[in-house]
């Protein structure tokens, strides 16, 4: 039976195969078929219409199809900037088999919101956690110097943490257990530097570090990385290698070394969770498990609706065999405020 990852990986063929307009939406069905929630097979087998699912037009499913109906031999080999991709029907088998392990899951600790380039509003993204019963999000809008995805400066990081703090008490009031956190995606350089003041940061309940530059370069990238996480005001690099589904590869290193680094500064890294990222992916969360590493899901929400991505990020956790102990949103909130605290303390006086 063909996956949706096999018809993922079929249809980014055809679009190499394809010119124009078709071979972008070939292009856009390989991406959408990570977020299609039910098999296709099972779909065609029902004799149910697939142009239900999202990039799916009646040419497209006419090609899908024929590739059902008269299956040609796959080549075992997905290219690198494919590779390791889970689908959300494959996350859901997956995670509907171990109830247990997303009844760990607490809240989301990376997702944006109108402040920078998301289009929910906190109250929103709130709203959404909430119906999922989590006990925390962290906001985490992009800093100053990302300009293109509207990357905000202190002042109106202080502005946001303002709203947050408003919107807490109003919750707490109506009984809502959920809470707010303050946080940042912020904006490293390649030497592992962020843009925004430490003293901004103070007040921030945790900070998210991730990298948005110099990310084709295909040269060993370990010391960017030691740096990085030696970065006294972060504590979770976000999305760590850059990776995005069949346009960019994403940056190599030392991965060993990289997290026993973070083992020993006790860092987490980050399985964003976005459909095209899935960073860290499956093969490179087994190598920080044999380590030791804390891990961070965040789902990288731009709208409400996409905290369902978080699914993907507990499957490949649940793959990896990632302990429980090891996910940080798996802490109870005053235990996750603390891990956090402590690393800046004791980064404190290096300052
Ligand atoms: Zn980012």
């Amino acid at each position: 039976m063909l996956s949706n990852t096999n018809i993922a990986e079929l249809l980014a063929k055809q679009a190499q195969r394809e010119t124009g307009i078709l071979s972008r939406a070939f292009r856009r069905a390989a991406r959408s078929a990570f977020l299609w929630p039910e098999n296709v097979s099972d779909l065609a087998a029902q004799n149910r219409s697939l142009t239900e699912l999202r990039g799916i037009g009646p040419f497209i499913e006419r090609q899908i199809l024929h590739w059902i109906d008269k299956p040609l031999r796959l080549s075992s080999k997905i290219p690198a900037i494919r590779q390791d991709f889970i689908s959300l029907a494959e996350a859901r088998q997956l995670l509907a088999k171990n109830p247990a392990w997303s009844k760990n899951l607490r809240g989301d600790l990376q997702m944006h919101t109108r402040w920078s380039d998301g289009s929910g509003t906190i109250a929103e993204m709130a709203n959404a956690a909430n119906q999922r019963s989590y006990e925390y999000i962290a906001i985490t809008d992009h800093s100053r110097s990302l300009k293109i995805a509207g990357g905000i400066d202190e002042r109106t990081l202080k502005k946001q943490g303002a709203e947050i703090t408003k919107l807490n008490i109003l919750a707490s009031k109506s009984g809502a257990k959920l809470i707010v956190l303050r946080s940042v995606e912020m904006n490293l350089n390649p030497r592992g530097e962020g843009d925004m003041s430490p003293k901004s940061l103070a007040p921030l309940d945790i900070v998210l570090g991730s990298f948005h530059s110099s990310l084709r370069t295909l040269q060993d990238q370990t010391e960017r990385y030691l740096a990085a996480l030696r970065n006294p005001n972060i504590q979770i690099l976000g999305h760590p290698r850059g990776r995005i589904y069949n346009y960019r590869i994403g940056l190599n290193a030392d991965w060993p070394r990289v997290f026993a680094e973070a083992v020993k500064l006790d860092k987490a890294l980050e399985i964003d969770c976005y459909p095209d990222r899935q960073d860290l992916n499956v093969n490179l969360l087994k190598v920080a498990r044999e380590h030791g590493t804390r891990i961070s899901l965040g789902t990288d929400a731009h709208h409400p609706w996409q905290l369902g991505f978080i699914e993907l990020g507990l499957a490949a956790a649940l793959k990896a065999k990632i302990p429980p102990e090891r996910i940080v949103n798996f802490l109870p909130v005053l235990d996750l405020k603390m891990w956090a605290r402590q690393k800046r303390d004791r980064e404190a006086p290096r300052q």
